[in-house]
């Protein structure tokens, strides 16, 4: 890491003459397209935020529509964005969720969810507050989407957009730089099974799964053992007559019927081995299910469509790269860069600091290394995950240094860095989930944070918005 310089360290709202005030292109209206707009503002940036959608909220946006394609791999299906099903409620309580000098406190109003995991809703209505509480609707151009974004010259990117009324004509405008912050959750990865063309059962992925009721009486098996993967098996149980869950994590050998539940009809397994032409679904332990749904909940894609960097940015394995921090390529920064690429964090937080840290590198308040030790930092970084022998496509997830991941950016603007009762409580959470898988959200011991959570808070403006 470069050791911080003076200019870290000047105030966050700069006298703008000092610094440069810049065209930026947001791509996105999700929560960290939302964030990263105030931030931009903030520090006296012109910007534009591009939604393809006709309301903020990215992935909090429940729909009961799904796409054509269950799977999700067909290009040319009409793309639905977000993988939210309809019981969804946070995994995260949210007192650690929310931004951080935006409070994710229950309003007490009557339509809302006061819980301390709320249901989707409650999240997409919190960041219609944000967008309210800081005036940026004025800033987003609706049903507005992105179909092109590349570099021309003089260091300006070029934005071809596509607007719902005009869905025929690309217009075509000039920026300083770009902000990508599209979300990565509607992209399916899928697993790959051995004789699934000729299986003659249903195959979806999870970005299609909203409700149980199609699964009635049918046996499921679903893939994965990640958040969603836990939610939506005991979702299907409640109806289906047998949820097989096939993991990774189980060792060859064990098939384990899960206890403990409401339900006693979800079994383990380790992965698939093939499946057959009779309906059967073969384990790597040998057992054999004969099943009528296969489901992967197997995770997304990072997925760029609309942009254009002459190659310097690829996808590779599920890496985004090369990027300085998860954020810059270091080729094009301060022009390029990226917000919520990383997964297992506390993504709003993680946002704001990520915003701050691009608002003050634009303007010139904070100082970026050079291209060189941008690349050094990337190459080692590299170097570490193959050491510790991490898959390529765990390059983004940031797990147990995500807190001093952001600290780090804290420092680099000059700010204070994650709030010691935020860290505690996402591990509190994170323990009290593996005791408690299907019970978490709604008994806990964690008081003692939400006090100092609650105390916090009282020192922010609850709900209420802020400066523009
Ligand atoms: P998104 O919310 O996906 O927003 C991206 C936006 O970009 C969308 O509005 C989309 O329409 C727009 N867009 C995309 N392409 C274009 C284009 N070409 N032109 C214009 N607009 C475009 N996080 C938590 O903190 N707590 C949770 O409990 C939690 N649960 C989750 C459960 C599920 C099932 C999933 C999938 C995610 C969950 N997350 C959770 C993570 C969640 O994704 C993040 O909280 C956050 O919403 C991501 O915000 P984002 O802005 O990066 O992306």
């Amino acid at each position: 890491m470069p050791p911080p310089t003076l200019l870290h360290f000047l105030p966050m709202a700069p006298s703008i003459s000092l610094f440069k005030s810049r065209d930026v292109a947001v791509i996105g209206a999700g929560a960290a397209g939302l964030v990263a707009a105030r931030e931009l503002r903030r520090e006296g940036h012109k910007v534009v935020v591009f939604e393809r959608e006709r309301q903020v909220g990215g992935t909090w946006v429940y729909t009961p529509t799904v796409e054509t394609d269950p799977l999700g791999a067909d290009p040319s299906r009409h793309i639905v964005h977000s993988s939210l099903y309809a019981s969804l409620r946070t995994n995260l309580p949210r007192e650690v969720m929310g931004f951080l000098d935006y409070p994710f406190v229950s309003t007490g109003e009557p339509h809302r969810d006061p819980r301390r995991f709320p249901g989707h809703r409650e999240v997409s209505l919190y960041l219609k507050d944000f967008v309210v509480g800081f005036g940026l609707n004025e800033l987003i151009r609706f049903e507005t989407e992105v179909v092109y974004a590349g570099l021309v010259e003089d260091e300006k990117w070029g934005v071809k957009s596509r607007s719902g009324n005009d869905a025929a004509i690309d217009v075509e405008e000039i920026f300083d730089a770009v902000v990508v912050c599209n979300g990565h959750y509607t992209e399916p990865r899928l697993a790959e099974i051995p004789g699934i063309d000729a299986w003659p059962g249903k195959h979806m992925h999870s970005h299609n799964y909203r409700t149980p009721e199609p699964f009635r009486d049918q046996v499921v098996v679903l893939i994965g053992s990640a958040a969603s993967a836990v939610d939506i098996s005991m979702d299907i149980a409640q109806v289906a007559k047998a949820v097989h869950i096939a993991s990774r994590s189980v060792e060859a050998g064990i098939l384990e019927k899960l206890s403990g539940n409401a339900v006693d009809n979800m079994w383990l397994h380790p992965m698939i081995e093939s499946v057959q032409k009779d309906g059967t679904v073969i384990f790597y332990d040998g057992s054999v299910v004969l099943a009528d749904v296969i489901l992967h909940c197997t995770g997304y894609k990072y997925h760029f469509p609309f942009l254009d960097t002459s190659g310097i940015v690829t996808v590779d394995d599920n890496r985004v790269g090369p990027l300085y921090k998860h954020i810059f390529p270091p080729h094009l920064a301060p022009g390029l860069s990226f917000v919520g690429l990383l997964w297992k964090v506390l993504p709003f937080p993680m946002f704001e600091f990520q915003s701050k840290w691009i608002a003050g590198a634009l303007s010139g308040r904070i100082g970026l290394p050079s291209q060189e030790e941008m690349m050094a930092d990337v190459s080692a970084f590299y170097l570490s995950r193959e050491a510790s022998d991490t898959p390529k496509h765990y390059t983004h997830n940031l797990a147990d240094s995500q807190f001093e991941y952001d600290d780090w950016l804290a420092l680099e603007c000059g700010i204070p860095g994650v709030e010691e009762w935020r860290k505690k409580m996402y591990q509190a959470t994170a323990k009290n989930k593996k005791v408690r898988p299907d019970k978490y959200r709604d008994e806990w011991e964690d008081e003692d944070l939400t006090l100092e959570a609650q105390k916090d808070f009282a020192r922010c403006r609850p709900n209420g918005g802020g400066d523009n």
